[in-house]
């Protein structure tokens, strides 16, 4: 058995990323916006995005563009169950109300028929997420908004990296990425809109910082201009250059963090390709790049003899942390009391929601670190 624990996830900082730090603090402008649009700039070349605007946290750009679209009561959202909290609290704290699409069983993302089952004439956004570093089937879903005419959001917290159909998320629409300390990069807490839509991309720039119309303070480091004044009220959302300074010495290695994440989840396919109890989720089949930024399997809680939880305690006894993404919305407490779901409508979100548990995955595991955690696995089955 391993001696050290083994997170499940963290975030990996080297000497480079201190240093883009320690420069930024030593210059004591810490929160201006000059790496802030600097990272701007970056993201935009690596993901080829129009625009990206950066922000204080993903939670932050949905909030964003819920206010830019004007999202509100008697406003419906369709979103994923299975997924993180934020944007459904953000839909319900709107006013609006959060209208739950079923997973594919395999790959837990939402796809244009179980959207469409959730459409009404107050249907306002749809919120697909891209789950685990796979990318979402968007053609077909992109058809169907366009015909509908309904604003498309991709929560792109986990794609960073990924592509569909060979082009790279947040290149086509609006999307959301996060650098929460779990995500492909992180600026400790931090996230992106990306968008081709200027429109949208300039309101949520205003509303990022007071609804000012200027960036930040101390742009050339003289602070702010004496003409700003509020355009219209607005949030404080924007990144500090703190933030930006550690996020872009890790874009700049992207690739190469992504490159690694997805070795060992190749290394974990083969290691865990004859454990019966244990089923990895699917690869979709049509023409996308997986960033891997979780690696997520499935417990046959029937075969193993023992609930997902009780796997997730028993292995945290032989030092390997796990995950659990996600709890799905709908079965946490709040939205069990304020949101009404047809039994059966989520089925295969209910049944993932039972069984799924994520393995540790981060760039700087090593492949022996992977071997652990398979053994793990099997000793935990086979100790049952
Ligand atoms: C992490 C995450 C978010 C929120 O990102 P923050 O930057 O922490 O606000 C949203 N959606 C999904 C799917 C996530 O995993």
């Amino acid at each position: 058995m391993r001696t050290a624990f083994l997170p499940f996830s963290h975030a990996c900082i080297n000497e480079a990323d201190i240093s883009a730090v320690s420069e930024v603090l030593r210059s004591c402008r810490v929160a201006g916006d000059a790496q802030a649009s600097q990272i701007e700039q970056c993201f935009c070349e690596y993901t080829g995005a129009r625009e990206a605007v950066a922000l204080s946290s993903a939670t932050a750009g949905m909030h964003l563009v819920l206010a830019a679209l004007g999202i509100g009561p008697g406003d419906e959202v369709i979103t994923p169950s299975m997924t993180w909290v934020s944007t459904v609290n953000l839909i319900a704290l709107a006013g609006a109300k959060p209208v739950f699409a079923d997973v594919e069983r395999d790959t837990l993302m939402v796809s244009a028929e179980t959207i469409q089952r959730c459409v009404t004439p107050r249907t306002k956004l749809i919120i697909p997420v891209h789950f685990a570093g796979a990318a979402v089937d968007m053609e077909p879903i992109r058809r169907l908004a366009e015909w509908l005419r309904i604003f498309l959001v991709e929560d792109a917290a986990h794609a960073l990296g990924a592509e569909y159909h060979r082009s790279r998320i947040g290149r086509t629409g609006t999307a959301v990425f996060s650098f929460h300390p779990i995500k492909s990069i992180s600026t400790a807490e931090g996230g992106m809109l990306c968008s081709d839509n200027p429109l949208l991309a300039g309101f949520v720039r205003r509303l990022k910082f007071y609804g000012l119309g200027v960036d930040a303070y101390d742009r050339q480091g003289r602070g702010m201009p004496a003409e700003a004044e509020v355009l219209e009220p607005g949030y404080k959302y924007n990144m500090t250059d703190v933030s930006a300074a550690l996020g872009l010495s890790q874009l700049a290695r992207v690739e190469a963090l992504n490159g690694r994440r997805t070795e060992l989840a190749m290394h974990y396919l083969r290691r865990l390709e004859g454990i019966d109890e244990i089923v990895p989720l699917a690869v979709p089949q049509y023409t996308m790049r997986h960033a891997w930024r979780l690696f997520i399997v499935r417990l046959d809680t029937e075969r193993a003899g023992m609930s997902r939880d009780a796997f997730m305690l028993k292995l945290g006894e032989k030092n390997i942390g796990t995950g659990l993404h996600f709890r799905p919305v709908h079965t946490q407490r709040y939205y069990r009391k304020t949101i009404t779901v047809e039994p059966g409508s989520l089925a295969n979100t209910e049944w993932n929601s039972e069984r799924i548990v994520s393995l540790p995955l981060f760039a700087d595991m090593t492949t022996a670190d992977v071997d652990d955690v398979v053994d793990a696995v099997k000793a935990v089955l086979c100790g049952r």
